[in-house]
């Protein structure tokens, strides 16, 4: 795509790597056929091919944006199904996250919707706060339908929808105690959400990790990934999360690691993006590249040091669903399926695997009718399966998924776990043991 930023435009580093960005465009359009929003409205704007078409204009006439484009830019999930299918290479995520920068930089929202995104911002990424504002919002649900009546105030009602109705134990705080293994030593990121909601699937990961021959260890003074606020534009919130966590990760780094182990893969494509995030800032570019090379989705890491023995299990029929940014954001396709596979599992894949399930993040949160639609659309597929369970990787999808069908949602490792040897996930254990 022909681009006409000026020179003292393109001075600013983030301004040339998105005209870079754009300028790889050559308006084929086969991305539009993958994108779950064009799918779902038919609308060019809610295009991949649309949406960079926005953002030039918006970038190179350094406009303030409109109510339009900053309502077509909130509506990409940022599932980056357009980058798996564009042959041109084209990297929109740099660009959409410079966008949407943009637009928190430039844009004033309307005060109910600033006023949510602030408090999404401050309790999301805090485990403490977030199972707080849980607690709050059970008993708050009822207000749910009467909320939703009200336009601007549909986000709060979809917040307190996606509360569990029962919160899992506090897992606990302490590191692990874990034995020197034969393969090194991993860190496991704690995560913000997942601990608070499914605790199973570290306990699970860790047992497997020290299974497969790692000590597995925490480190000290990690925080959020940085997605979330990252996701809605808040820069500066996120590379202070990315900032924290490259110094934490790097002390253990000095220690020596095999990998930092991520069983979110939400986070996991943002701390592989760090080195892009952090490229510009001498103090940090170096040691965010190192983070970065060494951050592994769970599934990478189980692949590469191979299975434990499998033990007899009761044999059922998995229906895996890829998360977004495990398939195209991380680009891992097989793992996940054919450890499941080893493990004794049959596995099946819904019929339209390649799109998103409708979390992305807090797009469940911003924009529930859209995300309502695709989490509907995936439990059908999901259940044309007739699958005994769903396997995943990532919470935000495990929710999602669970609000729509009654199947039991796990995260595949609660499966490797349980077939090398661990107990039956939690989701099962009535029903299957
Ligand atoms: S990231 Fe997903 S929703 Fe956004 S433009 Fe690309 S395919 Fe569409
Ligand atoms: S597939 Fe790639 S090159 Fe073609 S319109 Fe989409 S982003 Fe542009």
């Amino acid at each position: 795509m022909q681009t006409d930023f000026t020179p003292a435009q393109l001075a600013d580093k983030d301004m040339a790597s998105s005209e870079a960005v754009i300028r790889k465009c050559v308006h084929c359009g086969f991305c539009t056929a993958t994108c779950p929003t064009y799918v779902l409205l038919g609308d060019e704007l809610d295009s991949p091919r649309g949406r960079i078409y926005l953002i030039k204009d918006m970038l190179e006439n350094e406009r303030i944006p409109g109510e339009d484009v900053v309502k077509h830019i909130d509506r990409c999930l940022s599932c980056l199904s357009c980058m798996t299918t564009c042959p041109s290479g084209v990297n929109y995520m740099h660009l959409v996250d410079h966008a949407r920068a943009y637009i928190e930089k430039n844009y004033r929202r309307p005060w109910p919707e600033r006023a949510l995104r602030a408090v999404v911002a401050a309790i999301l990424p805090n485990p403490a706060r977030f199972r707080a504002a849980l607690a709050l919002a059970r008993l708050a649900r009822p207000l749910a339908p009467f909320l939703a009546q009200v336009k601007p105030l549909r986000p709060a009602a979809a917040m307190l929808q996606l509360a569990p109705e029962r919160l899992p134990p506090k897992p606990s705080a302490d590191a692990p105690v874990s034995p020197p293994g034969s393969r090194g030593r991993v860190v496991l990121m704690q995560g913000c959400a997942e601990p608070v909601l499914r605790p199973e699937t570290r306990a699970a990961t860790m047992r497997l990790l020290e299974r497969c021959g790692y000590q597995v260890s925490f480190a000290q003074g990690e925080e959020c990934c940085g997605a979330l606020t990252h996701h809605m534009g808040k820069e500066a919130l996120a590379l202070q999360s990315a900032r924290r966590n490259v110094d934490a990760w790097t002390r253990e780094i000095e220690k020596g690691l095999e990998a930092i182990v991520i069983t979110a893969s939400g986070c996991g494509t943002t701390v592989k993006d760090y080195g892009f995030m952090l490229r510009h800032d001498p103090a940090y570019a170096a040691k965010a590249a190192k983070v970065s090379a060494l951050a592994k989705d769970v599934s990478e890491v189980l692949q590469a040091a191979g299975l434990p023995p499998v033990v007899s299990i009761p044999s059922l029929t998995v229906a895996y669903h890829p998360p977004c940014s495990i398939q195209h954001g991380q680009r891992i396709t097989t793992a996940p399926q054919s450890l499941l596979r080893e493990a004794g599992f049959t596995v099946r894949l819904p019929a339209d695997s390649h799109l998103c399930c409708g979390s992305a993040g807090t797009y469940n949160i911003f924009q529930p009718e859209i995300a309502g639609q695709l989490g509907a659309r995936k439990a059908e597929t999901i259940t044309a399966l007739k699958p005994d369970v769903v396997a995943t990787g990532n919470i935000g999808c495990a929710v999602q998924i669970g609000q729509h069908m009654a199947t039991p949602v796990v995260h595949i490792v609660e499966l490797l776990d349980w077939a090398t040897g661990g107990p039956a996930p939690a989701a099962l254990a009535p029903a299957k043991t």
